[in-house]
C-alpha cells in the first residue's frame, strides 16, 4: 500500500505534523501508533474511581512561544494554572525551585532579596568552567543546598552522579531572589480544560487523518511505501540499533487512590532524600476536579522500560551523533520529537519543532 504521508507516533510531535498536513495542505496522512491510544506521553484518562490522571506523569503546559500557544489554543480552552512544587528537605516541605521563601524557610531567616543575594553569593562555589549539572548547582547555590535539593534527586532520576550529566538538566531549575514560588514563569501557562487527550482528539478530527493504533511501525514497515515519512519513535530503533542501543531513562508509574479529598499540600511534592521515588503528584490539584477520593502518582525512575527521557551525557550524545549522520543521508524521512531528536524537549518545544518541520520542509 502506498501513502503520500506516513507519520510514526501519535504523540504531540506526530499529531502536530499530521494536523498541519491534513488541514493546511488538505492531504491524506496515515499515523501509525504502537500504543492503544493517541497523545503519546501527554495522554490522560479517567481511572476506575473517575479521577482524571496523567498516565505518563504530571504534564503542565508552559511556554513563551506565542505561536505555539495560539496553535494549541485552536484545539482546547485552558484553565489558568500556575504550577507549584514543594520539596521535602530536613523533614519540612518547602518551596521548589530555590527562591527567597525557600532560603528563609530552610534556614529560619527573614532575609530580603538583597540579603539573599549576599547570602547565596557567599555559599556559591566559584568556577572557571561549568561543565556538568553538578557544576551548575554548586556554582549557583554551593555545596549544602546542592546536597539537600539536587544531588540525591538527580541520582535517583538518572541513576548517575550529577557530575556525569549535561549542564542543561539542572539548569532547568531556576534560582530566584524573590518570593515568586511558581515552578514556571512563562507567559502562557495552563491545563487543557478537558484534558490533553481531548485536545489531541480535536487535533486529529479531520477525515484526512487515518490512525492505526496498536501497530508497531516495524511490523508494517515492509508492507507500506510513502513519499514522505515523519518518524517520532526512538532514533536507534529506526536503524535496527546498528550503532548500539541508545540510552533512554524510563519510569515506573505507580498510582494509588485514597478515600480522602486531599492527600498533600501541593500538586507535586519532591522527595530528594527520602524513598525510592522522586516525587508524588496529586492529580486533582492539577485538574481542579472535585471528588471525595483522590489519586496520587509515585514515580520510580528505571534504566529499562518504555523510553521517556533521552539520556543527557556526553557519551550518549556522541552515540546519537552516529545515528544523526545516518539521518542526514535520508531523502524524505524526517526525525522529530523527544525520542527521535534525542532532546529533553518540553511539550511546547516539541510543537515548535513540529511546526518548523512542517513550514520548512513539508509545506
Ligand atoms: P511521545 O509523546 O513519546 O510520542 C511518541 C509516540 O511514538 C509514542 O506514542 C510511542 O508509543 C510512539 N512510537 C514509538 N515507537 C513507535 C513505533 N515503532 N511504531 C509506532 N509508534 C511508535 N512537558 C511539558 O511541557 N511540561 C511537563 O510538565 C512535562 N512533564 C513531563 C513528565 C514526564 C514524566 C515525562 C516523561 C515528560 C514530560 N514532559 C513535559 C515532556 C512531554 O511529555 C514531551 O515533550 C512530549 O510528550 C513529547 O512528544 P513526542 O511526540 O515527541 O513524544
Ligand atoms: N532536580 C533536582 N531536584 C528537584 C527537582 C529537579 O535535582 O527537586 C533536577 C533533576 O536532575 C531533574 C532536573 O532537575 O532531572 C529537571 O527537573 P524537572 O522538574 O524539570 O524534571 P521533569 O519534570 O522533566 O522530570
Amino acid at each position: 500500500m502506498h501513502y503520500r504521508y506516513v507519520v510514526v507516533g501519535a504523540g504531540l510531535a506526530g499529531l502536530t505534523v499530521a494536523e498541519r498536513i491534513a488541514s493546511e495542505k488538505n492531504e491524506k496522512v496515515l499515523v501509525v501508533e504502537k500504543r492503544s491510544h493517541i497523545g503519546g506521553n501527554v495522554y490522560d484518562s479517567y481511572n476506575e474511581d473517575g479521577i482524571l490522571i496523567h498516565n505518563y506523569g504530571p504534564h503542565i503546559f508552559h511556554t513563551n512561544d506565542k505561536e505555539v500557544y495560539e496553535y494549541l489554543s485552536k484545539f482546547t480552552k485552558w484553565n489558568d494554572f500556575w504550577h507549584r512544587v514543594l520539596t521535602q528537605v530536613d523533614g519540612n516541605l518547602i518551596p521548589m525551585p530555590i527562591t527567597l521563601e525557600t532560603i528563609n524557610q530552610l534556614y529560619n531567616l527573614s532575609l530580603t532579596p538583597e540579603e539573599m543575594k549576599e547570602f547565596i553569593d557567599k555559599l556559591a562555589v566559584p568556577m572557571d568552567e561549568i561543565k556538568t549539572s553538578r557544576d551548575v548547582a554548586l556554582s549557583k547555590v554551593g555545596e549544602e543546598i546542592y546536597q539537600k535539593f539536587f544531588e540525591n534527586y538527580t541520582k535517583k532520576q538518572w541513576g548517575v552522579d550529577p557530575a556525569e550529566i549535561d549542564t542543561s538538566v539542572i539548569s532547568r531549575i531556576p534560582l530566584r531572589y524573590n518570593r515568586d514560588t511558581r515552578y514556571f514563569t512563562d507567559k502562557y501557562q495552563g491545563m487543557p480544560r478537558h484534558g490533553y487527550t481531548k485536545m489531541c482528539e480535536a487535533m486529529i478530527a479531520n477525515p484526512n487523518i487515518k490512525i492505526l493504533l496498536n501497530t508497531d511501525f516495524e511490523e508494517i514497515r515492509n508492507e507500506i511505501t510513502w513519499d514522505t515519512l515523519v518518524y517520532t519513535g526512538p532514533a536507534d530503533e529506526y536503524y535496527g540499533c546498528k550503532h548500539g542501543k541508545l540510552k533512554y531513562r524510563s519510569i515506573d508509574f505507580v498510582f494509588e487512590t485514597y478515600d480522602c479529598e486531599s492527600y498533600q499540600e501541593a500538586p507535586v511534592v519532591n522527595y530528594p532524600n527520602d524513598f525510592d521515588f522522586t516525587r508524588i503528584t496529586e492529580f486533582k490539584k492539577l485538574t481542579w476536579q472535585e471528588s471525595k477520593k483522590t489519586t496520587i502518582l509515585k514515580e520510580y525512575p528505571q534504566a529499562e522500560g518504555e523510553p521517556y527521557y533521552p539520556f543527557p551525557t556526553a557519551d550518549c550524545k556522541a552515540q546519537y551523533a552516529l545515528y544523526q549522520a545516518e539521518m542526514a543521508q535520508e531523502k524524505n524521512v524526517y526525525f522529530l520529537g523527544r525520542l527521535a531528536e534525542y532532546r529533553y524537549y518540553n511539550m511546547d518545544a516539541v510543537v515548535r519543532s513540529a511546526l518548523n518541520l512542517y513550514n520548512e520542509k513539508l509545506k
